[in-house]
């Protein structure tokens, strides 16, 4: 995932039960905390969401706005504060998370970082940042062992959670999402489309079996994936 991420990006995933016959139980709202307008807060904090994870760098505030564009340290906790205090005067039962990215040069800090923005959430966990192998070298990220290798990884991702993009756009999975348009697979628009519906797409479900199964034939673009 590219730390650079459009400053003001909200995306959805919609957690399952495991198989096509099951329904979406669990709807988790990744931002990366960078609203402006304080009504969104509020809207995160409604109870529609069962929980908004914050996507944060660790490494303190230049390493946080030096990874993200045009992104704001100073905005992102006050955001987070905003939202805690919305939570409590809601009495709002939506989980607060922070998905604290780790870099290379963050790593050995790893647990240092997790202590420190723990009491700005309810639960916390990291995410070592990776690249595809094509983005120049000496970039901080890390590079997947799957696509240096050509192998397909075991993922659960089709059977526990499927992504709506910020316009709707449901892709196979979020690692998928930001494939090329030749490799990219889209299931269809949230706009268009129910989320049952979507959750039961027979590509999705393909690949869900497919991994189950391990037919590798089955799941081609998973091949090298660059996240796994
Ligand atoms: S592309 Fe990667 S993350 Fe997506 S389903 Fe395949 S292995 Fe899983």
């Amino acid at each position: 995932m590219s730390g650079a991420e459009n400053p003001r990006s909200i995306r959805i995933s919609a957690r399952g039960c495991g198989n096509s016959a099951g329904s979406a139980r669990f709807v988790n709202v990744v931002s990366n905390g960078q609203w402006s307008d304080d009504s969104i807060a509020e809207a995160l904090m409604s109870g529609a969401a069962d929980m908004v994870e914050i996507s944060v760098d660790a490494g303190g505030k230049s390493a946080y706005e030096s990874a993200r564009s045009g992104a704001s340290h100073d905005r992102l906790m006050r955001n987070l504060s905003r939202l805690r205090e919305m939570k409590r005067s809601r009495a709002s039962k939506t989980i607060i998370g922070i998905r604290l990215m780790i870099r290379p040069s963050t790593r050995s800090r790893e647990r240092e970082y997790l202590r420190a923005w723990s009491p700005l959430c309810d639960v916390i966990f990291a995410q070592y940042v990776s690249k595809p192998s094509i983005l120049t070298d000496g970039e901080d990220m890390y590079t997947s062992s799957h696509e240096l290798l050509g192998t397909t990884p075991h993922c659960s991702y089709p059977s526990r959670a499927m992504q709506i993009k910020a316009d709707g756009s449901v892709p196979l999975c979020g690692i998928n999402g930001h494939s090329p348009k030749d490799s990219a697979i889209m299931l269809g628009n949230i706009l268009d489309s129910g989320i049952e519906e979507l959750w039961k797409h027979p590509i999705l479900s393909r690949y869900r079996e497919a991994h189950g199964a391990r037919v590798e034939a089955l799941m081609p673009v998973c091949r090298g994936c660059p996240g796994a």
